[in-house]
């Protein structure tokens, strides 16, 4: 069995959707299909969610364009306008209205996956209406439904045992042999939904891999590959065949965008291999990434994180004891759910480089305030060089102000402005 990912960029517009049937019909194997919102939904739900609160009419406006959105993609798609999608489609956007305008929630993070949630119910009702229309026939199934988890809305937490029971009713591949359902969403026990935290699906795509004990993972993508640097930031880019999963979890980690830094352990943990493929280029080969004991090419690996803020904290009376002064700075960290991206102490200081998240970087300086002396400074880039050289270091860091300058045997991290 596989697990194919389609993300929005792939469903973007009805050629799209079509393209993946294409993709599909050249494979034989029992597949489970998980699909995102269709192009920018995810993002356009959140804005309208926005201003539902804070501006009705335009949040209204905007709700009317996001339907309209779906329902051109459905009349390219299908020439009846009476069939059994129209009306459940029009159903779906009804409950979407009154999530918005009309019900009362109890806090803004349960709302939110009330209402972003649909993205991924409209895209997969679409799909899976045209595939069947095709003579491609799938069985569409309801992850809110399997994937049980707690209510952490936005960041929830799956309970892999009930959930891996679910999962074994519910893609049995007795009757069925291709099934589609949603990526980055979930249930809480009450029938609420939740979300997993943004661009989940490739994670709920491994996890129901692990869960099912799939014989592999394809995420079909706009790049043909992994590759050693980001297009949009690097000249002459290379394509990566094979990556270690230790290897995709740095790349994830220090912010290479092509795949969610969860998706990786759910797939070694069972050894599970993740390829990442092209839809638009759907004959290449993509990148392999699995067991490897090697890094097989010697060209470095570049990967920039983007607004970046170094904070560095002096405690006011010189004593640091360090234990004690770096658990007390990382609980200060988790309480305002904020990650460390590098980190680097001295006799008298403590430095971290965060990313920027406006607000919650604020309240947090100001937390750190009331036990140090605080320095900072934002707008910097996180750039890390992997498998690096010292002409790789010197072709990206020539001409910029390097803050913190960090190297191991196969990795170099630099923040630069
Ligand atoms: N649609 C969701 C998002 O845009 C999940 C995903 O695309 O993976 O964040
Ligand atoms: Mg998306």
């Amino acid at each position: 069995m596989l697990v194919f990912k389609f993300g929005g960029a792939s469903v973007k517009d009805s050629n799209g959707v079509k393209n993946l049937l294409n993709i599909i019909n050249t494979f034989k194997d029992n597949i489970i299909i998980v699909v995102s919102a269709l192009g920018k939904t995810t993002n356009k739900l959140e804005e309208i969610l926005n201003l539902s609160i804070e501006n009705i009419e335009q949040g209204k406006e905007k709700f009317e364009l996001l339907k309209a959105y779906h329902f051109d993609i459905v009349k390219d798609l299908f020439s009846d306008l009476n069939n059994q999608l129209y009306k459940e489609l029009k159903s779906e956007f009804a409950n979407l209205n009154d999530e918005l305008f009309e019900k009362k929630h109890d806090s803004y993070d349960l709302k939110y996956d009330q209402i972003v949630s649909f993205g991924e119910i409209f895209s997969t009702l679409i799909v899976s209406a045209f595939l069947n229309s095709k003579q491609l026939t799938n069985k569409w199934v309801d992850i809110r439904k399997v994937f049980i988890t707690d209510d952490t809305f936005r960041n929830a937490k799956i309970d892999m045992n009930l959930t891996k029971t679910k999962a074994d009713a519910s893609f049995d591949f007795k009757n069925d042999k291709t099934y589609l359902t949603q990526g980055f969403i979930g249930g809480f026990k009450n029938g609420l939904a939740t979300t997993l935290g943004r661009e989940g699906s490739d994670y709920t795509a491994a996890v129901l891999a692990n869960l099912l004990n799939a014989e592999k993972v394809i995420v079909w993508k706009d790049v043909d590959g992994i590759l050693n640097a980001d297009p949009q930031y690097f000249e002459a880019t290379e394509k990566l065949d094979r990556v270690s999963y230790q290897e995709a979890v740095e790349l994830a980690y220090f912010g290479a965008k092509v795949i969610h830094p969860k998706t990786i352990k759910p797939l070694h943990n069972k050894n599970i291999p993740l390829y990442v493929r092209s839809f638009i280029n759907p004959e290449g080969t993509g990148t392999e990434i699995g067991c490897f004991k090697q890094y097989d090419k010697d060209i470095p690996v570049f990967v920039l994180k983007k607004d970046q803020m170094l904070i560095s904290l002096f405690p006011k009376d010189l004593s640091f004891a360090i234990e004690d002064e770096l658990s007390k700075v990382f609980k200060y960290l988790s309480e305002h759910r904020i990650n460390v991206n590098l980190i680097q102490n001295s006799a008298i200081s403590i430095s971290l480089c965060i990313d920027n998240a406006n607000r919650k970087s604020k309240q947090l300086i100001e937390r750190f305030k009331e036990d140090y002396k605080v320095l900072y400074n934002d707008q910097l880039e996180l750039l890390t060089i992997r498998h690096y050289s010292d002409q790789a270091i010197e072709k990206v860091t020539k001409g910029r102000k390097i803050y913190i300058e960090q190297r191991s045997r196969h990795t170099a991290h630099f923040v630069i402005k």
